[in-house]
Order: structure tokens, then C-alpha cells, then sequence
């Protein structure tokens, strides 16, 4: 166990930097992310060993990053080759709720008194947080610069240390509450710095806060959910409301899809007594701009499905089986209307044309190319071109891009009968869990390992989950199966590679357990974000440090 004295005046370092660092308001996916690279290179050269080693801390190029961001990183080099990661994201989420407080949302000891002149329209819990002065309020403390400045000050400490056992290297990352660009990026960075130095990677660790389920008992994370997003468009056949029986309304069969999919339980997996929550809906629309007596042509949504265990391609197998009972479904009853219609209303045609079709969008596309060949492929890849760079400029968003596309498809496909096509957008986080590594030895017991340390040391339990639901950016420490992982994004992903790219060799290269261990926070990306002192100043940077020592002994 480390001496004390290691600890000196650490609450000090630790509140210096997380008050400087909370200050430069690197909102998600905004070219003020990029504030912070000026702000920890200023804070890399206040430290001599980083003076003495320049190259190894800096600011590391993501590439095709659209705001030109960087992955900032830290690390300090003892003896061996042992490594441990440290984690944590540098963006935080807009300040819109903070209304009249606005100015005071980086400041935590005045945004705390105001706090106090309205107190009593808060919540009862945040309110009886905030008057007992043992936590921190602000945008971004919590969520996530409470555990970055944890981090930063604990390397600093290795870094002054004569005889420092193994590597420790921390990684701050953009973009996390967007779509990870930066710990995409980290990834390659890490993949570079094992051949480099030929680190034996021991451990991630995240330092997110942690979301109690009792005020006593403190949780590590052991891993993280899965996210992946279905998208289902519905192209139907237009025609004029007076002549329903002539078109076929996207509308009716896209709901049923989204009725039958939204909450439905079987998208969830349970795995060591944990599940995922079920799925629900993020976007969904009509292709129409403007008012008139046609029906829409076409429909589309995606689906968010987090997962522990479950595949791209089971999730995609479940969704087409919906999709085509769907569509029977609706057809059989759009007959069963249209036979009552005819009675009363002798329509010249008697039977209706439409038959079920469900595709994924690479049918789609390869039935685009069969009938228009080349030139189709042409007006594909410049559309691809137009769109990326739309996206690049911040003119349009990653799920009307990826419909768009699909409509661009649908100007060379010559059979205009209604159809669902189906596949997937971006982002795709992998589920990753330490129960599911073999050969991790000892490191399977870090849990109750660590939870012995904190019982002696402070009274204070600590259990574990296997999966954080947060979604965060422990996803990116590893991968087990990427060759199918890779073919089903390539099939069904048709942003895969192009705008939207991970590497999966590199991920493949670092794979390593991981963990979070954070202060114990509540509502993030709220007004009342908060993070508990204690935890911050104390308890958790002791609990990260005893891990980091563990590992590398
Ligand atoms: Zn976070």
C-alpha cells in the first residue's frame, strides 16, 4: 500500500486543476473542444519530468477528425513493461437548462451561493445536497473532469516518484457525448505506444462517476454496455388521399415496426444477473416538407439497442423478422379494408398489387447497380462525397446523411413497389465486459480486491456490476470477435469506413480488461450535476491509485 505521504496535499493539487479545467467550456462536438489543448499543454510544461521527456505527453491528431481535435495524453515510465490506462473525456453537454445561471456554470463555488437564492425550486434531494456543502456543483465536474483531474494529478505524483513499478499513461479524449471520435483515435494512439515501448497492457480504467444505488455502498464498473442503431425506411407508392387503394402509405407499416420493436424486451440480453434496457426509438420521420392531399412516399427511424451480449448481426436478424411480419400484417389487413371498400364502392380493379419486401440496404444497392450499372455506382460515390462533406461542415447530422443516401439508391432501382429496407447507423459500440476475458488471473478478483482496501480504509463497500448502462468509452478497450463484427458493419453500415471508421486492428492489438472507478456523481447533464467531495478529493483518487499499483506490481 502506498504510503500516506504520497498523498500529501493532493485535495489542493486535485481542486487547482479541476477548477482551471472546468473552466475552458470544451462543449460535446464544437470547435470549442479544442480549448483544452492550449490548457494541458500549458499544464504538461509546469511539470519537469514532461519538460525532460517532451515526447511523451502532447497532443495526438485524430484523423479525418472534422474539428481537427486531438487526443491529449500523459505518460510516465517506470520499470518493465506492464501498463495501466487511465481514461477519461474532456467534452461536457451544453448549459441551455442553466437558464439565468448561465455565467456561473464553471464556477462552482458561486454557481453553489446562487444555487442557494433558489433553492427551493430544486429537487428535494439536489437541494439537500447543496446545503450540506459536500458537493461540488457544475457543467462538466462531475461528467467527467472530476475523474480527469484525478488522473492528471495522480500521474504527476508517479511522475516526481524515483522508482515508479511499470507504466502509466492517461488518455483525454473529445467527443465522448457524441460519437466517440476521440477515443476512436485513442485507440490508435495506444495501438502506436505498445509496439513503442512494448507495453503489456494490464488494465483500462475509466474514472466516469459512478451511480450509486445506495448511499453506502460504492460500485466499480467491470465493463460496458453495447450500443448499436438500426435504421428502418419504408418506401411506399404515393398516391392522392381520395384514391388510398392506388398507393401504399409508408405510414401505417412503419408504425407497426416501431410498435412492435420500441421497449420490446426481446432485444435485451441478460448476462450475470444483469440485463440491458430495452430499445427504444430515437428518430423517426416522414420524407414530406410541405403540406398537400398526397400520402408521404416515404418513412424512416432509428432504433438504439444496447447490448451485453448480442451481436450487429443478431440484432439486425431479429429486426427483419419484425420487419416482414410487419408488413404481412398490415397487408392482410389493408386487403381486409379494401374487400369492404369494394362492397359498397365497386372499384374497377378488385385484388391489390402489393407484396411484402424487406431488404437490407447492400440488396438494395446491388439491385441499383444490376439495373443501372456504372453509372449508378458513379452518382453513388459522388452523393457519398456531397454528404461527407456536408457532415464534415457541420450542415447536416449522421442519421439524415445515412437516408439520404438511401434515397439517392432508390432514384436507380427501377421497380417502384413499396419495400422496407433495413441497416445500420452510426455509432456502434461494442458490449465489453471482464466476464468475459479467460487468462485474466488475479485480475478477475479486482473487485473484491479492492473493495477490501476501501472497507479497511475508509469503512466503505464497494460491489460490482459487470456492465456500466451509461454507454461510455470503455466500449473502445478491446474487442473479442471483430472479423464478424467488421463484416456485418460493412454489410449493413452504409456510413461504415467512409465518414464513420473504427479501427478494429489496432482496437484488436490493445484488447484489455477494464474498470471504472469514480467518484460518485448525480445528475449528470443536468442543472444539479454534482459530484461528492469526498470522493473527488479523497476516497477515489486513493482507490484509483491502489488499483494502478496492484496492476503494475
Ligand atoms: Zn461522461
Amino acid at each position: 500500500m502506498r504510503n500516506e505521504k504520497f498523498f500529501e496535499g493532493i485535495e489542493k493539487d486535485i481542486k487547482e486543476l479541476l477548477y482551471g479545467y472546468m473552466k475552458v467550456e470544451s462543449f460535446s462536438f464544437s470547435a470549442n473542444e479544442r480549448l483544452v489543448e492550449p490548457f494541458l499543454l500549458d499544464w504538461f510544461e509546469t511539470i519537469p519530468y514532461f519538460r525532460e521527456h517532451p515526447e511523451l505527453c502532447g497532443a495526438y491528431d485524430i484523423p479525418g477528425d472534422p474539428l481537427d481535435r486531438k487526443v491529449m495524453y500523459g505518460m510516465v515510465r517506470g520499470r518493465g513493461n506492464k501498463a495501466v490506462v487511465l481514461i477519461h473525456h474532456y467534452d461536457v453537454v451544453g448549459i441551455e437548462d442553466f437558464k439565468l445561471l448561465k455565467e456561473y456554470a464553471f464556477s462552482p463555488d458561486e454557481l453553489s451561493e446562487k444555487l442557494m437564492e433558489v433553492k427551493d425550486s430544486l429537487p428535494r434531494d439536489a437541494r439537500e445536497d447543496l446545503e450540506s456543502g459536500d458537493w461540488l456543483f457544475g457543467r462538466g465536474g462531475c461528467d467527467m473532469k472530476a475523474g480527469g483531474s484525478i488522473q492528471w494529478t495522480l500521474l504527476k505524483r508517479y511522475s516526481e516518484m524515483d522508482d515508479f513499478e511499470g507504466n502509466v499513461i492517461v488518455v483525454a479524449v473529445p467527443d465522448e457525448e457524441n460519437m466517440s471520435a476521440g477515443m476512436r483515435g485513442a485507440v490508435r494512439l495506444l495501438a502506436e505506444l505498445k509496439d513503442k515501448y512494448e507495453l503489456d497492457y494490464r488494465m483500462m480504467i475509466n474514472s466516469e462517476p459512478q451511480q450509486r444505488k445506495s448511499a453506502d455502498e460504492g460500485i466499480f464498473s467491470e465493463g460496458t454496455v453495447g450500443k448499436i442503431m438500426p435504421f428502418v425506411y419504408v418506401r411506399g407508392y404515393l398516391s392522392h388521399v381520395g384514391k388510398v387503394f392506388e398507393g401504399f402509405s409508408p405510414v401505417n407499416l412503419m408504425s407497426e415496426i416501431v410498435r412492435r420493436t420500441d421497449l420490446n424486451m426481446d432485444f435485451t440480453d441478460a448476462v450475470a444477473g444483469e440485463s440491458s434496457p430495452p430499445p427504444t426509438w430515437l428518430y423517426l420521420k416522414d420524407s414530406k416538407t410541405v403540406y398537400d392531399v398526397s400520402m408521404p412516399l416515404s418513412m424512416a427511424g432509428c432504433l438504439s439497442v444496447l447490448t451485453l451480449n448480442q451481436t450487429p448481426m443478431s440484432v439486425i436478424e431479429r429486426l427483419k423478422k419484425i420487419c416482414e411480419e410487419s408488413f404481412d400484417k398490415i397487408l392482410g389487413e389493408m386487403r381486409a379494408s379494401f374487400d369492404r371498400f369494394c362492397a359498397v364502392a365497386k372499384p374497377l380493379v378488385k385484388e391489390l398489387p402489393w407484396q411484402p419486401c424487406v431488404m437490407s440496404f447492400m440488396e438494395l444497392y446491388n439491385e441499383a447497380l444490376r439495373d443501372h450499372g456504372e453509372a449508378f455506382r458513379k452518382a453513388y460515390d459522388e452523393e457519398l462525397e456531397v454528404l461527407t462533406a456536408k457532415l464534415t461542415g457541420g450542415d447536416t447530422n449522421i442519421i439524415e446523411c445515412n437516408f439520404e443516401l438511401v434515397e439517392k439508391v432508390f432514384e436507380y432501382v427501377d421497380d417502384l413497389s413499396p419495400r422496407v429496407i433495413y441497416g445500420l447507423v452510426p455509432p456502434y459500440y461494442p458490449n465489453v465486459s471482464n466476464y468475459y476475458y479467460e487468462g485474466l488471473g488475479e485480475r478477475k478478483e479486482i473487485t473484491p480486491y479492492l473493495n477490501e482496501f476501501t472497507t479497511k480504509k475508509f469503512g466503505e463497500r464497494y460491489t460490482n456490476e459487470y456492465f456500466f448502462t451509461g454507454i461510455c468509452d470503455l466500449s473502445f478497450s478491446g474487442i473479442t470477435e471483430s472479423k464478424e463484427v467488421t463484416a456485418a458493419l460493412n454489410e449493413y453500415m452504409p456510413l461504415f469506413g467512409k465518414y464513420y471508421d473504427i479501427p478494429f486492428d489496432a482496437l484488436e492489438k490493445i484488447t484489455m480488461p477494464c474498470i471504472n472507478i469514480g467518484p460518485w456523481g448525480k445528475d449528470f447533464h443536468k442543472l444539479t450535476e454534482r459530484v461528492l467531495k469526498r470522493d473527488l478529493y479523497q476516497r477515489t483518487p486513493r482507490i484509483v491509485d491502489h488499483a494502478v499499483e496492484w496492476l503494475l506490481g
